[in-house]
């Protein structure tokens, strides 16, 4: 099973080779990508991987590759805007004064335990925990970029499977435009307006479609 989640991490940094290779034309300047594409091909060739493995794997693996894949989508959509709300509160509170640890710690409480939700318990100690994400300290509001950047990669895959035309020239541009364009004018020929909350409708859906494949296993 380790073995799986090497390979899924080969496909993840392949990913981020591909799209440096093709953007490399761009020049030094703007070759690298902005915060809101730069795990596009990292994650999209992650979750061709998968599906390919999931296509060739018996019952057990199967269950056990679906599981760790909704965990890493809750992970990295669901938790990073948690982290985000709680950040905003903070942000937002901070402007009124000066904020005591006992506040953080509260605003904490609030946000994680809003996300988890009434099942999970969370003990005293967990309070502490903010203090454990350097992201609020040195790149305040990073953390919205995981969640972008996973839920677009749901939406790029949807159009592909629904057999979008020219779908791969336009993602061979995207990946070629490195960080000269801003994402709106690259999705354009996805017909994607991430402006529209239907968009990231249809990149959320495809985590509760893999919840409702996992239950199927179990
Ligand atoms: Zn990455």
């Amino acid at each position: 099973m380790e073995k799986t989640r090497d390979v899924m991490t080969l496909a993840h940094e392949l990913g981020h080779g591909c799209h440096q290779y093709l953007s490399a034309k761009q020049g030094l300047l703007l070759s690298s990508t902005p915060l809101t594409l730069a795990e596009t091909a990292s994650v999209f060739g992650e979750m061709m991987t998968f599906r390919t493995l999931l296509d060739d794997s018996d019952q057990e693996t199967r269950k056990y590759l679906l599981a760790s894949k909704i965990e890493d989508m809750i992970n990295t959509v669901v938790r990073q805007i948690s982290f985000f709300e709680f950040e905003k509160l903070v942000h937002n509170e901070r402007k009124k004064g000066e904020l005591s640890s006992d506040q953080l710690c509260d605003f904490w409480m609030k946000t994680q335990s809003e996300s988890l939700g009434p099942n999970i318990e969370l003990t005293d100690g967990y309070k502490y925990f903010w203090t454990y994400i350097p992201h609020f300290i040195h790149t305040p509001f990073y953390v919205y970029a995981y969640a972008f950047g996973d839920c677009l990669v749901n939406i790029l895959i949807q159009l592909y499977d629904e057999g979008l035309p020219n779908f791969k020239e336009s993602y061979i541009d995207l990946l070629k435009s490195g960080g000269s364009k801003h994402y709106s004018e690259v999705l354009k020929p996805f017909n994607v307006d991430l402006k529209q909350k239907d968009s990231w409708q249809k990149g959320l859906s495809m985590i509760s479609s893999l919840i409702d494949e996992f239950e199927k296993t179990v």
